[in-house]
């Protein structure tokens, strides 16, 4: 089986790796491999405080993810000696007034409807988890399960991974779909080689529908969605854990890593293909990470920047065979790549390989849209 895949994100990478174990021929095209939101994301691994109304199926999707972390980067670090900078010491949700409060006592109702625990815990309480939290705080969540990993290092190890297994990457731009008869039969690139394959999977974030020679409504339109974050740096321990604020209303979390980087995001704006970083976007990061957390002004500064997310109509992923025979979508995972990383690898290689796909998966093949359309 030959494979192509168009985009070395976190999801293209994990699948390319996956698929090679599996057997497959696989190269992997992307001019600048882990360039996109993959290298500007946090990297937490909470599906519990993420989840909102209606997202159910896409809750289940997260814990399975979640569930097969700890598998997944031991076996990558394994095989490349590379550290991904995964932890499971939890994730601290607090409020920072009444309203806030109210909110997350609501979202604990709901999880808890749902058979997930939450701890709830008093103000006191979440200052005792996190030392460093206001005086102010009014009361919190504790998600003991959440995580996080560094996606940065995340990608360098899966790089790693996929050339062990044989991985061919191409450094340069898909610019078109080849189709042959009525099905995909490779990828054409910017300098004019063309690339043959039984099987194409687009990977590349909210770029995936970009390629000519995609039929009309093939993949499904997938949307930039602009998040900029901080990158600071703390010389004696900070945070304990990812902790996540409400500030009236407005959500703020910041992220620490083994190495003292702490990573503080993130704004959500539907900007298109923007990735300009504005001294807004960063006020009201630091404005709202200081209510919480007022020793945050004493950190050192170390990088702002800003990426994508790729999100679908629904804001859930985008995995499957498309209209297109031999053309498979590996997309949209908005605000949850990371997270959805391993699952979406077992998935996506599992269809792309013909093998048993994981039932977690049913609800998230392109022709979800296509039937609503039809409907
Ligand atoms: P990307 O990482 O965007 O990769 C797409 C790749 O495709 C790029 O390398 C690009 O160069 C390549 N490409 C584009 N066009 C072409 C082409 N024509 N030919 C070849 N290659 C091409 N998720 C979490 O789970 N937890 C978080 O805490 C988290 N925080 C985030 C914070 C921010 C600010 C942002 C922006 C995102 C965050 N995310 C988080 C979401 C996560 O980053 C994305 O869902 C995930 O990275 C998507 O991965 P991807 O591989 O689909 O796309």
């Amino acid at each position: 089986m030959e494979i192509v895949i168009v985009g070395a994100g976190v999801i293209g990478l994990a699948t390319a790796w996956r698929a090679a174990a599996g057997g497959a021929s696989v190269v992997l095209v992307d001019p600048a491999p882990a360039s996109g939101a993959s290298s500007v994301a946090a990297g937490m691994l909470t599906p519990v405080s993420e989840l909102t109304y209606g997202e159910e199926p896409l809750l289940r999707l997260g814990l399975a993810s979640r569930d097969r972390y700890g598998a997944f980067v031991a076996e990558l670090e394994d095989l490349t000696g590379l550290d991904t900078g995964y932890r499971t010491d939890g994730l601290l949700q607090v409020a920072s007034d009444a309203d806030d409060l109210k909110y997350l006592e609501d979202l604990r109702r709901f999880q808890e409807s749902l058979g997930i625990p939450a701890q709830p815990l008093t103000g006191r309480e979440c200052r005792r988890a996190e030392p460093m939290l206001a005086p102010g705080v009014r009361g919190g969540l504790l998600a003991p399960e959440d995580g996080s990993v560094d996606p940065r290092r995340l990608t360098a190890a899966l790089l790693a991974a996929a050339g062990r297994l044989g991985v061919r990457l191409v450094r340069r731009r898909a610019a078109r779909i080849v189709v042959e008869g009525d099905a995909a039969a490779g990828v054409g690139l910017d300098d004019g080689t063309v690339l043959r394959a039984d099987r194409v999977l687009l990977a590349a974030g909210p770029w995936s529908g970009d390629l000519d020679g995609l039929p009309p409504g093939t993949v499904p339109p997938v949307r930039p969605v602009k998040g900029q974050v901080i990158r600071l740096r703390a010389r004696v321990p900070f945070l304990r854990r990812t902790t996540r604020g409400l500030v009236k209303g407005s959500s703020v979390y910041l992220v620490p890593r083994a190495d003292g980087e702490i990573v503080l995001g993130a704004t959500q704006e539907e900007l298109g293909f923007d990735t300009r970083v504005t001294a807004g976007g960063l006020w009201e990061l630091l404005r709202d990470a200081r209510e919480l957390l007022p020793g945050i002004t004493e950190l050192e500064f170390a990088e702002v920047t800003a990426g994508l997310r790729p999100g679908s109509p629904d804001n859930a992923p985008v995995m499957g065979p498309t209209a297109l025979p031999g053309l498979f979508a590996g997309t949209g995972h908005f605000r949850n790549g990371v997270l959805l990383t391993p699952v979406s690898a077992d998935i996506l290689s599992a269809m792309l390989l013909d093998g048993p796909v994981p039932e977690v998966a049913g609800p998230f093949t392109p022709d979800r849209f296509s039937a609503e359309v039809q409907a």
